[in-house]
């Protein structure tokens, strides 16, 4: 382990408004801990940082001492990588603060705060950005490498929803950036990850949204798999731009009330089709579903945004290992399907799934090389395969169905890239795949130019140029 003196961490704790956290301290193992259960590193300090200027001293500090950094935003990474070994981690979940100025169309948003966070705030005014599926996660990392929710297909991803970002440098330097102020880092930030520096502020526009919003749920059993992903392909690319879809595969049906008893916990395939336009137009377009493939059960009903984004919330909760991997696929075909539906039943967690997002509308609409964003923007599908379980024993085998998933699905892909966010090993060949190599050497330029050292590389890292 790195040695740093006690007298070195205390002129630290003198120096920050927040506070240091060691292994002598009794919040130190919830202050390690991240979302992934199977993640168990110990960093030789925490800064719980309070301001800009905390980030700054605490990576001066690191940089003094020769310590690795990590950079917790909402630890929710699969990779962990939020927390580090023996280094310096530098935790934000004291900063996050939203601020919203619905005159502006604006929202303020603390590099620690939660999708559950900026939902409240922004749907006290009826608004919101597009952000992700699960409310418990950080807005820092989701919006960094892209972010992908119910919104994508109607307003893009968060990143492009992203008018400036307060960032603190390698060097200690505070920037605003913007399409105006160091614009090829704000490019680099909107996709590139936590490689170039630890934003303090994102400032998001902001998109009316409900507050009553329409969820159409519909569910199968594991026999009629086939089925159900042709179902999908047919319906979820000709959705009209004011709806968003998911497919979840594997995940068992809640004890809820809305399931018939005979259904609790029994495992199958999910298709849920959010509306943000009226509730007639929503039961327009899901009519189709249930009539062509009548689901065990279904939930179509108009619902507070605010719960529709905690609706999956509890299908990944804190405290349990998992692994995923993620890849692309421009097209759901038969063969792709089938190895699907073959694999699915090798799982062994009731809790591993397989979740399929449609990447197009207002996705599509922005170019490809206009954000750093680590995937092509022609229609397409993300499909994230996560093993989740309580015990190592579990994650292992299921460690290895997701391998087996993907390498499956692999000749069915341009590469081997997929979302960055989604992955858990960060292999280099892999993030440049996502990237492609014109975006890869361009983040690397940038990279060179804002963190020549690479101090961020506990990331899905670009190596400096
Ligand atoms: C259960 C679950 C559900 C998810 N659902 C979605 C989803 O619907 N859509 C989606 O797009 N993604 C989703 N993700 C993936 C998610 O976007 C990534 O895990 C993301 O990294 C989470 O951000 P975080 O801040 O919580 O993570 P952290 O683990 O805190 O951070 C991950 C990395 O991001 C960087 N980082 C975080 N905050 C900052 C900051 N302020 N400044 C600089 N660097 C920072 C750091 O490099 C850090 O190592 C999900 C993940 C999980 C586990």
């Amino acid at each position: 382990m790195m040695q740093v003196s006690s007298h070195h961490l205390e002129a630290l704790r003198t120096v920050l408004a927040g506070k240091v956290i060691t292994a002598e301290d009794a919040d130190y193992d919830t202050a390690r801990i991240q979302w992934n259960n199977d993640i168990d590193r110990n960093p030789l300090a925490i800064a719980r940082c309070a301001s800009p200027a905390d980030i700054a001293a605490a990576i001066t500090f690191a940089r003094e001492q020769e310590l690795e950094i990590s950079v917790r935003g909402g630890g929710h990474a699969f990779s962990g990588t939020g927390v580090c070994d023996d280094g310096l981690m530098i935790d934000l979940s004291a900063m996050r603060q939203v601020s919203i100025s619905a005159d502006a169309g604006l929202a303020r948003v603390g590099g620690g705060a939660t999708v559950a966070e900026l939902d409240a705030a922004t749907q006290v005014h009826g608004l919101a950005v597009p952000t992700g599926v699960i409310s418990h996660t950080g807005v820092g990392g989701l919006t960094l490498g892209g972010g992908i929710g119910w919104l994508t297909h109607k307003a893009g991803l968060t990143i492009d929803n992203l008018v400036s970002a307060d960032v603190v440098l390698a060097d200690g330097r505070c920037v605003r950036t913007s399409p105006d102020e160091h614009a090829d880092l704000f490019w680099a930030l909107r996709g590139g990850g936590g490689n170039f520096g630890v934003v303090t502020t994102f400032e998001f526009q902001l998109l009316p949204v409900g507050p009553e919003v329409h969820l159409g749920l519909f569910f199968w059993g594991m026999d009629q798999g086939e089925e159900v992903l042709r179902l999908a392909r047919d319906v979820v690319p000709n959705l009209p731009v004011e709806a968003g879809a998911q497919i979840a595969i594997g995940l068992n049906a809640p004890p809820a009330p809305f399931v018939p008893p005979q259904y609790h916990f029994t495992p199958g395939y999910l298709l849920i089709i959010v509306g943000f336009s009226s509730a007639e137009e929503h039961a327009r377009i899901v009519a189709p579903i249930r009539d062509a493939l009548p689901p065990l059960f279904e939930l179509v009903t108009p619902i507070p945004y605010v719960a529709l984004q905690r609706t999956l919330d509890e299908t990944a909760p804190w405290g349990l290992l998992g692994y995923q991997e993620v890849i692309y696929l421009d097209e759901l075909t038969d063969d792709v399907i089938s190895r699907i539906v073959t694999q699915l039943p090798a799982k062994r967690s009731p809790m591993s799934f397989c979740l399929i997002f449609r990447l197009d509308g207002a996705y599509s609409a922005v170019g490809d090389e206009q954000t750093a964003f680590g995937g092509r923007r022609s229609p397409r599908y993300v499909v994230n395969i996560a093993g989740i379980g309580a015990s190592p024993a579990v994650l292992n085998a299921d460690r290895a169905w997701v391998r087996s998933l993907w390498s499956a699905l692999r000749p069915f892909a341009r590469d081997s890239g997929g979302y960055v966010n989604s992955m858990t090993d960060n292999d280099a060949d892999r993030v440049r795949a996502s990237y492609g190599p014109t975006k890869y050497g361009r983040l690397a330029r940038i990279k060179a130019k804002y963190d020549p050292a690479n101090v961020f590389h506990l990331n899905a890292n670009i190596k400096p140029a």
